[in-house]
């Protein structure tokens, strides 16, 4: 059976009693199916109301954005991993494209993030993409790679095999514009194979960028994609719903 993942990422969206009256619009709609799971990344603030109101599902999981690699510390406004689990956290994202081009976080910030989500238990969901002049440039793979080089090389295999690689284009996140399932299924046989070439038997691989309740269907026909990353169209928990419980062939 094809196991889905459904990744929502609210960014910086619904304070704490939103998120709540969120979820009390999802929940009863939503029918939990065999191979699927329902992950919520809310703000950090929202964490814990979200992680609560999931009461423990295995089919549903709370994660949280963006982690500073430190454990604790002096470390003014920033969030660490062991405190993201402490809070509820079963997943944190690393190296959003927002993180990577709006605050600037490099390449070896990912890697010190991604190895500190290891220690702390909970699965990393990276996220590499190229931006437009990249991919206009044919630069997409050699992007991708250098990304996941940075990021995970050095990795266990079977740390490798946990986590969640999602594929989301610079050029497509909140743009209206997402890529045809063929091109991003070429990127996620790339990425596959770079992963299970360094021993990860079963690479999740998602794709992002502005997937919506119209195309969901027919992106997810495509076999490469083991599921989907949303910004914008995960906000409104009865579209959610909907398209969290689309048909995949
Ligand atoms: C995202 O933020 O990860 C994302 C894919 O956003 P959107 O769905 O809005 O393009």
């Amino acid at each position: 059976m094809r196991s889905l993942l459904f990744a929502a990422n609210w960014k910086m969206h619904l304070a704490p009693a939103e998120a709540r009256a969120y979820l009390q619009q999802f929940l009863p709609r939503y029918t939990q199916r065999p191979g699927r799971e329902v992950w919520f990344f809310p703000t950090a603030l929202a964490l814990e109301t979200v992680a609560q109101a999931l009461g423990g599902r295995d089919d549903l999981g709370a994660g949280v954005q963006d982690i500073y690699w430190e454990p604790k510390g002096a470390f003014t406004g920033a969030i660490s991993a062991p405190l993201a689990a402490q809070t509820g956290a079963r997943a944190a994202l690393v190296g959003h494209s927002e993180r990577r081009h709006v605050f600037g976080e490099s390449d070896a910030e990912t890697r010190r993030k991604v190895a500190a989500v290891l220690d702390a238990g909970l699965t990393a969901v990276l996220c590499v993409g190229e931006k437009l002049g990249e991919r206009d440039g044919g630069q997409t793979l050699t992007v991708v790679t250098r990304q996941l080089t940075a990021a995970l090389d050095g990795v266990p295999a079977k740390a490798l095999g946990a986590l969640v690689v999602a594929y989301e284009p610079v050029w497509a996140i909140g743009t209206g514009r997402n890529a045809t399932p063929a091109d991003a299924a070429a990127v996620h046989r790339h990425i596959r194979s770079w992963l299970r070439e360094r021993g990860a038997a079963r690479p999740r691989v998602l794709y992002g960028g502005s997937v919506n309740l119209k195309n969901v269907a027919e992106l997810l026909a495509e076999p490469e994609l083991d599921g989907v990353l949303v910004g914008g169209a995960s906000l409104d928990p009865v579209a959610w719903t909907q398209l969290v419980q689309t048909e995949a062939t």
